[in-house]
């Protein structure tokens, strides 16, 4: 088979790996920047030109889609999928998973845990009944687009929160509002699902005096064990959006997980390093049975 990575960065810790578990399945692995590829849309036959030709051959695409290039990136996804090429992750799943309000509102219609989240319109005047509404303070406001823990802000006190929301509102950024999980401890868990099965697991531990367990926020990861209800949470996050290849964060709390975040392109470093697991080999693996198990069942929506 040919399996190509959509990567713009051929040097990712996560990039090259996939490239390696390709390669060391015996396939031929052929990296592809989405963000040159022209898409070429006529009524019969969709293509793909990139760097002056034609794509063709290739029998799957593993979508590494950066958040800043959603747009563009699941376009091209999609034009793989109208050409017949399998995807690992669908892209309608990928533009689902990018809207965090969304991917919210269907975790909580899937029944799944949550910390209390709240969102307004940018209200001017309803900031306080809003801080209520999640439990008072402290509180946590994110902005509706933030990665990597950047936009995450807590908030000790009602007043701290109503400040932090009108100055964001002003900035005209949208915000969520959330409950705060102090017994998390300034700590999460991130689960790797592929095709239906929990292949790895990490507790990340934010360093010393942060709420924030991002390892881009000096976090540091350990491989944990879950409970029977952290996979089961984790394993009806993913197939609630979706995703065949999910990275699901997860506050362990009082009353159960809660699930926070769930990633369509989640990173492998962190989650090989502290598992020992060859998770892009599992990602390959999943590939070559979806590949055999041609016409594929999913519709494009
Ligand atoms: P990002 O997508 O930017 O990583 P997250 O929503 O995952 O944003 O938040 C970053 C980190 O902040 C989480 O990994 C977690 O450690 C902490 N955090 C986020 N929301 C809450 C919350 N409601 N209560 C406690 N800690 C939280
Ligand atoms: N993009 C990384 C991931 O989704 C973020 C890692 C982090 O939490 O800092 O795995």
């Amino acid at each position: 088979m040919k399996i190509a990575i959509l990567s713009r960065n051929p040097h990712l810790y996560s990039t090259r790996r996939l490239a390696e578990a390709i390669k060391e399945a015996g396939h031929e692995a052929q990296i592809v920047d989405h963000s040159l590829c022209d898409l070429i849309i006529e009524q019969v036959g969709p293509s793909i030109i990139y760097k002056g030709e034609k794509l063709e051959g290739i029998d799957a695409i593993i979508p590494r889609i950066g958040a800043s290039v959603t747009f563009y990136g699941t376009a091209v996804v999609r034009q793989f999928e109208l050409m017949g090429t399998f995807s690992a992750v669908e892209s309608q799943a990928i533009v689902r998973s990018r809207d965090k309000l969304r991917s919210l509102q269907i975790l909580s219609r899937a029944g799944l845990g949550m910390p209390k989240t709240a969102f307004t319109n940018f209200s001017k005047g309803g900031e306080k009944a809003l801080i209520e509404r999640v439990g008072g303070a402290p509180l946590i406001i994110k902005l509706l687009e933030g990665t990597q823990g950047l936009g995450v802000v807590l908030a000790e006190t009602k007043k701290a929160g109503q400040s932090v929301i009108e100055a964001f509102h002003g900035l005209k950024a949208r915000i969520i509002v959330q409950e705060f999980i102090k017994e998390a401890k300034g700590a999460d868990i991130r689960a790797f699902v592929v095709n239906g099965k929990v292949v790895g697991a990490m507790k990340r531990q934010g360093a010393e005096g942060e709420f924030r367990s991002n390892l881009h926020r000096g976090g540091k990861a350990t491989v944990i064990k879950l409970s029977r209800a952290e996979k089961t949470a984790a394993l009806n996050a993913a197939k609630a959006l979706g995703l065949d290849i999910a990275g699901v964060d997860m506050l362990q709390s009082e009353r159960g997980p809660l699930i926070l975040e769930v990633n369509s392109s989640p990173g492998l470093e962190g989650i090989e390093k502290a598992t020992g697991v060859n998770i892009a080999g599992e990602i390959v693996k999943f590939i070559e049975g979806a590949v055999n198990k041609q016409p594929l069942k999913r519709k494009i929506k």
